[in-house]
């Protein structure tokens, strides 16, 4: 006799599950599906995968909350193709999957904000240099003119 020690109320859950609206097993949904969208991400304020943010927006009830840098070693990212994990930082760093060579959509790393806090990446500096000005008006040291009290006493 096979004992199937599989216990039943662990049975659906799948750390990988990919929510949302996907299309295919590559994690490919309605919103994206070229060739090369072939992964999805974790979001950080629920735990869950999605192939987009487009998806996370409309299944879930709550806003994005973007990975700051700090935690970009977390496995965030899932490979469609072949099922790897990546970190962030893994992921950010390549072009392919260094799993299984699967070409990532290089579009999509024009909504990373959308995903990861990148603004300490982009922000180059926030000087701010505007410093009231302190306008006076000078005093001028004001002369007292003292006229000569000219007294002319004529003799004659
Ligand atoms: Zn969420
Ligand atoms: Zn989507
Ligand atoms: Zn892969």
């Amino acid at each position: 006799m096979h004992a199937n020690t599989r216990a039943l109320w662990h049975d659906r859950k799948d750390p990988m599950k990919v929510y949302g609206k996907p299309v295919d097993e590559q994690t490919r949904c309605v919103h994206y599906r070229t060739d090369k969208d072939i992964i999805a991400i974790k979001f950080r304020c629920c735990g869950k995968y999605y192939p987009c943010f487009r998806c996370h927006e409309e299944c879930s009830d709550h806003a994005v909350k973007v990975w700051p840098e700090g935690q970009w070693q977390e496995r965030a990212i899932l490979c469609g193709v072949c099922r790897t994990e990546l970190t962030i930082a893994e992921y950010r760093a390549s072009s392919c999957c260094p799993s299984c060579s699967a070409e990532f959509n290089e579009a999509c790393r024009n909504h990373a904000h959308l995903y990861f806090d990148v603004s300490s990446k982009d922000a180059v500096s926030e000087r701010s240099d505007s410093r009231p000005r302190a306008e006076m008006a000078s005093p001028m040291a004001s002369a007292v003119w003292i006229s000569p009290t000219i007294t002319g006493t004529t003799i004659s």
